[in-house]
């Protein structure tokens, strides 16, 4: 098995000395900055000057200017803003302002991986990537733990990128959870299949298609709503904790064996085969391109599929069932997101995104 790296594995004196900006305050951006800090690194965050995330920022004690401002003054500088909006950002007021020797960090290998931004040589660039939501990179922190994370070297310029870049996973609380080496292509590759095929795409279209399959055979909407996508969190609650193991053994014997003679059925050998063509189009870039295409255009086909989505049956459903249950903690993406009206980019902190 691959060794984990740990708090105790990691030199944190390799930040000493150094500033780190962080660029972007919003998922991810806000739960680096503060740990950092409070982890004893110098950290200034860089946000656009008319951002919604300044006064989070500052009561939060940091201290906030603009992108290019805290690019200069940085040693490190992390990329935290939207994969869409790194490129605009990093070629207007991160690339003319890099410090000799600096360390270029990202979260996701996305853009460097796919050669939309490409650092001058003597830069470092590295990765860390939380494998879990900015919130509780940040909650888990504050409780003394943390969440875990890959990290990768892209380019080692100055021979301190690979210390650096950890001592960074290390300031996040990651090196208490375990940090896994990676690299750019690998950890692109897998983020992009796992949300597609299984975690996002897979498991969104899963619960849709068996919701509707009971409701269009005149079973109550309700019930199908409890039994293909409440009961669901309670099922990975189980597998999260003991593998898939412990979770069927606290099933029924009649649930299991449908489990085992039914499930194939569903994920057969067509499912895998389209698996492996979703792979093969990440692998080439075809989806990345047509990613980014999309993204020039103003996303149209995206924003469609997302006011479509959201006015579903299941939605409509769920978002009644759930307002009688305060004990879950009921959430809804703020007014306007499926229309378009808000922009991503002010996602208020704490949301979960991926
Ligand atoms: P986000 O959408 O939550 O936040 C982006 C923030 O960037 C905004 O709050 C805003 O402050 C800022 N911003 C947006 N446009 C900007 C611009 N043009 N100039 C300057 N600042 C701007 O993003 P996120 O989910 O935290 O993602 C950041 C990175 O972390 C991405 O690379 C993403 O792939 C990665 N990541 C996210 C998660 C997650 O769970 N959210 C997990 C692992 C890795
Ligand atoms: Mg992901």
């Amino acid at each position: 098995m691959t060794k984990l790296i740990y708090d105790a594995d990691i030199d944190a004196s390799a930040l000493d000395g150094q500033t780190v900006a962080v660029i972007g305050y919003g998922s991810q951006g806000e739960a680096h900055a503060r740990n950092l800090a409070e982890s004893g690194v110098d950290v200034v965050v860089g946000l656009r000057p008319d951002s919604t995330s300044a006064e989070r920022a500052r009561e939060a004690g940091l201290e906030v200017t603009d992108a290019a401002s805290a690019t200069k003054r940085a040693n490190v500088v992390m990329v935290l803003v939207p994969d869409t909006a790194a490129p605009g950002v990093y070629h207007g007021e991160i690339e003319p302002n890099l410090q000799d020797g600096a360390l270029l960090m990202f979260a996701h290998g996305f853009n460097i991986h796919f050669g939309e931004v490409d650092p001058p040589g003597g830069i470092d660039v590295g990765m860390v990537a939380p494998k879990g939501p900015g919130h509780l990179v940040r909650r888990l922190y504050e409780g003394g733990g943390g969440v875990p994370a890959l990290f990768a070297v892209h380019r080692e310029a100055t021979g301190s990128a690979r210390t650096r870049t950890l001592a960074y996973a290390r300031g996040i609380g990651a090196g208490r959870a375990g940090i896994l080496e990676t690299t750019f292509a690998e950890e692109t590759e897998t983020d992009l299949f796992g949300e597609q095929a299984v975690l996002c795409g897979g498991v969104t279209s899963l619960v849709q298609a068996g919701f509707e399959t009971l409701v269009d055979a005149g079973y109550q909407p309700e019930l199908a709503y409890f039994e293909t996508m409440h009961e669901l969190k309670l099922i990975v609650d189980l597998m999260y904790q003991g593998g898939m193991q412990y979770m069927r053994y606290s099933i029924s014997d009649t649930a299991e064996y449908g489990d085992y003679v039914s499930g194939p059925r569903i994920v057969n050998a067509e499912t895998r085969a389209e698996m492996k063509r979703i792979l093969t189009e990440i692998q080439d870039g075809t989806f990345a391109k047509r990613w980014i295409e999309e993204g020039r255009r103003g996303a149209p086909e995206f924003k469609r599929m997302r006011a479509e989505n959201a006015g579903s049956r299941l939605e409509e459903v769920g978002a009644e069932l759930r307002s009688h249950m305060a004990f879950i903690g009921p959430k809804q993406a703020p007014d306007g997101w499926a229309d378009g009206n808000r922009r991503t980019a002010d996602a208020p902190s704490g949301e979960v995104r991926s």
